[in-house]
């Protein structure tokens, strides 16, 4: 039901990590309107296809769960019921396991989707009240390797640089990401920078043209997977160029010999041959590098999604660091989120690995402080199970229930066939939702109606710590309601105290004040303040504090020694090599119009426009070796599985290497559309992220029976 409202209600965009403001209303008829917010920092406006297209996702409810479902056993059939069934049933089964296995044997799955709110509260309620750590979330698929990289690197999860800084640098590396489908409005500001100063330069690494070629100076199309390499090989120029500034390195990093050993340890030739990038390329990009007054590095999945994601990430930060360009205007590393509360999800400990503020789940004191908190006894010191860690204990049978909200792993998920495996093994799952389109819900016992974007009150933080306040707008559609009043319900029905809130407010009150005196303290950002001053970037740590614009400005780093740590380890390689059956590399990725499994975007017309059929890259050369043409059916294999999509000849893609599309699954196609039938789920030892930009493969025409 729509509220027909006079009132202009702000929101943020709840697709890409970008964070753009969008304005609301209802009008007389009790259609929605959506424009950017003109006085939004992030957009000033402006909005992407995805986000004009926002408001049509919450206007049709053809596809919403309206009320909660439940089978009482695997062979009965899934049938409706009402929210006290629903809610006591989930409380008796978790009660049950949790007695007779332990508070390990379940786990919740949750998504950089859901509000700072909702994160806070099945956090406090996981690892506070059932005293499990196993809480997780498709942010571990998305930003982890940056997370650990940061957190080595400067001494916390803390991204140093503000969007503003993108009109101040005047050189930007791009590496592993594809900003003008994936992060458009970020894109677009920086198209904008260039077209007003077309001197500044651009530099891409990646293995395909992109659209976000158009803007580079410097295309570096390399090999997938030798990023650190090639990264490693610009700071060997770098130092051979004189372009190091030492005064910053000497006094506040730490570990800059151990680097110069170790990039002088691989010749300039060597990197470009491994890399299969010219070397002249690689002289030219350092000496972008070396000539710039604002530097800033850009990344996203193409270096977090690998089993050196870390290292992969270290490197890049690396080369802010020996080049003294973070902490002042115009510089710095900034990864790019995919997620809208990926960082919000953060700041409230909602990871496996994690606590409430950034605490540390390893430290006593630290978890002492969130447990007296919350009033509990203790925290477990046990790391839970991170995202495919949960899913192989539910195969193996070590655990035995997980509570889903607000994520599609049966088609996200790497290595598909494990996922299904685990879930079709699972004693009791929970799918928490708002989509009938989710291909997770066949595996659910329990289904409970969420509301979606516009429909419940919250906060969320965006790729430059900036949180900002969205209003809730209309009602959501059936039973559905907000996933915090799910939770809350839970937890009260579990018997635990401490979850008697009685608005949004209060559990955001709550999350701020446990941030008192840590680095992302926002004691001082109230809900009142963010509706009426609009958004801010933490930390905000008194009532007229304005916000943070920018980290380390001092130069003093959150490690230890106050100094920047350059860390240049070599990991041990985990990714599958190409091999005679199959040898070709396989990488995925999004395209422009499309969001994660389409569950929202696949189900309007406008987006479906763009592309509207999975589809394989792959370059002519590659093609006609195997008799493959334009739009013909293939079919992509290796051990784990299959795909059958149709041929696109491209001589943008590298030699050697093919493309997939993540975002089908069965609901839309078919279980042949899966990217993640290829995928491997062998993780970044350090982050746990799963490398699904690398796995070998062979294509060949497809043969319909
Ligand atoms: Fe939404 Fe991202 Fe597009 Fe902005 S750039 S409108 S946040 S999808």
């Amino acid at each position: 039901m729509k509220e027909s409202t006079d009132k202009v209600l702000k929101s943020t965009c709840s697709y890409c990590g970008t964070g753009c403001g969008v304005e609301v209303s209802v009008d007389k008829r009790g259609r929605l309107n959506l424009t950017g917010d003109a006085s939004h920092p992030v957009n000033k406006g402006m909005l992407c296809s995805k986000g004009r297209n926002l408001h049509y996702t919450v206007s049709d409810h053809s596809d919403r769960l309206l009320y909660p479902q439940m089978r009482w056993s695997k062979s009965h059939p899934m049938q409706r019921t009402d929210w006290d069934t629903a809610i006591g049933r989930a409380a008796a089964v978790f009660k049950s396991l949790i007695t007779k296995y332990g508070p390990d044997s379940v786990g919740f799955y949750v998504s950089g989707q859901c509000l700072t709110e909702e994160y806070y509260l099945v956090n406090k309620l996981t690892k506070g009240f059932i005293g499990t750590n196993n809480i997780d979330t498709n942010s571990r698929l998305c930003m982890s390797s940056a997370v650990a990289a940061y957190t080595q690197s400067l001494g916390e999860d803390s991204v140093p640089i503000s969007y503003e800084d993108i009109e101040l640098a005047d050189c930007f590396l791009i590496a592993g990401a594809n900003p003008a489908w994936c992060h458009p409005i970020l894109f677009r500001r920086l198209e904008q920078h260039k077209e007003q100063h077309p001197d500044i330069k651009v530099i891409v690494i990646d293995p395909r043209v992109t659209d976000s070629c158009s803007l580079a100076d410097l295309h570096l199309q390399l090999r997938p997977g030798t990023d650190t390499i090639l990264l490693h090989a610009i700071g060997r120029c770098l130092i051979e160029n004189g372009d190091i500034d030492l005064e910053f390195v000497q006094n506040h990093t730490d570990g800059y010999e151990d680097y110069k050993q170790k990039v002088l340890s691989t010749s300039l030739e060597e990197a470009a041959h491994i890399c299969d990038v010219p070397l002249e390329q690689i002289k030219q990009a350092a000496s972008y590098i070396g000539n710039a007054t604002g530097f800033i590095t850009m990344w996203a999945m193409g270096l977090n999604q690998s089993t050196e994601g870390l290292s992969k990430n270290l490197a890049l930060i690396n080369l802010n660091l020996v080049t003294g360009q973070l902490g002042k205007p115009g510089s710095g590393p900034f990864s790019l989120t995919g997620q809208p509360n990926a960082m919000g999800g953060r700041e409230v400990g909602g990871m496996a690995t994690l606590l409430a503020s950034h605490r540390n789940l390893l430290n006593p004191e630290h978890r002492k402080e969130v447990a007296a908190y919350w009033g509990v006894d203790h925290i477990s010191e046990k790391p839970g199970k991170t995202a495919t860690q949960m899913f192989e204990a539910l195969r193996s049978g070590e655990m035995k229930a997980i509570w889903i909200i607000c994520t599609n792993p049966v088609v996200s998920m790497p290595d598909a066939r494990l996922v299904d495996e685990a879930l079709k093994n699972a004693r009791f799952v929970v799918v928490q939702d708002i989509s009938t389109q989710s291909d997770t819900l066949q595996y659910a016992d329990l289904v409970l109606p969420a509301a979606g974007w516009l429909e419940k009150e919250g906060t969320m933080t965006n790729s430059d710590r900036r949180i900002s306040h969205l209003n809730k707008v209309v009602s959501p559609p059936g039973e559905a309601l907000a996933d915090s009043e799910i939770l809350i319900r839970f937890a009260r029905q579990m018997g635990y105290h401490g979850f008697d809130y009685q608005n949004q407010a209060e559990v955001y009150a709550e999350h701020c004040s446990m941030t008192r005196g840590t680095k992302i303290d926002i004691s001082g950002l109230s809900y009142e303040r963010l509706k009426k001053e609009g958004s801010f970037q933490w930390p905000v740590p008194d009532s007229v504090h304005p916000g943070t614009p920018r980290l380390f400005t001092d130069s003093q780093f959150y490690t230890a020694s106050g100094k920047a740590q350059i860390k240049s380890d070599t990991p041990t390689n985990l990714t599958e090599e190409p091999t005679p059956d199959y040898p070709l590399i396989l990488t995925t990725g999004r395209i422009r119009d499309q969001w994660h499994t389409m569950t929202r975007t696949g189900k309007v017309n406008k987006l479906r426009q763009h592309i509207d059929k999975p589809f394989l890259e792959i370059h002519p050369h590659d093609a006609a070796e195997r008799g493959i043409k334009e739009g013909m059916a293939v079919e992509i294999e290796n051990s784990r599985g299959s795909v059958q999509v149709v041929a696109k000849l491209t001589d943008t893609i590298k030699k050697g290497v093919v493309f997939l599309p993540m975002h089908w699954g069965k609901t839309l196609q078919n279980d042949l559309t899966r990217a993640n039938n290829l995928t491997s789920s062998v993780f970044d030892p350090t982050s746990k992220q799963p490398g699904f930009k690398f796995s070998a493969v062979e294509v060949k025409p497809h043969k319909k029976p």
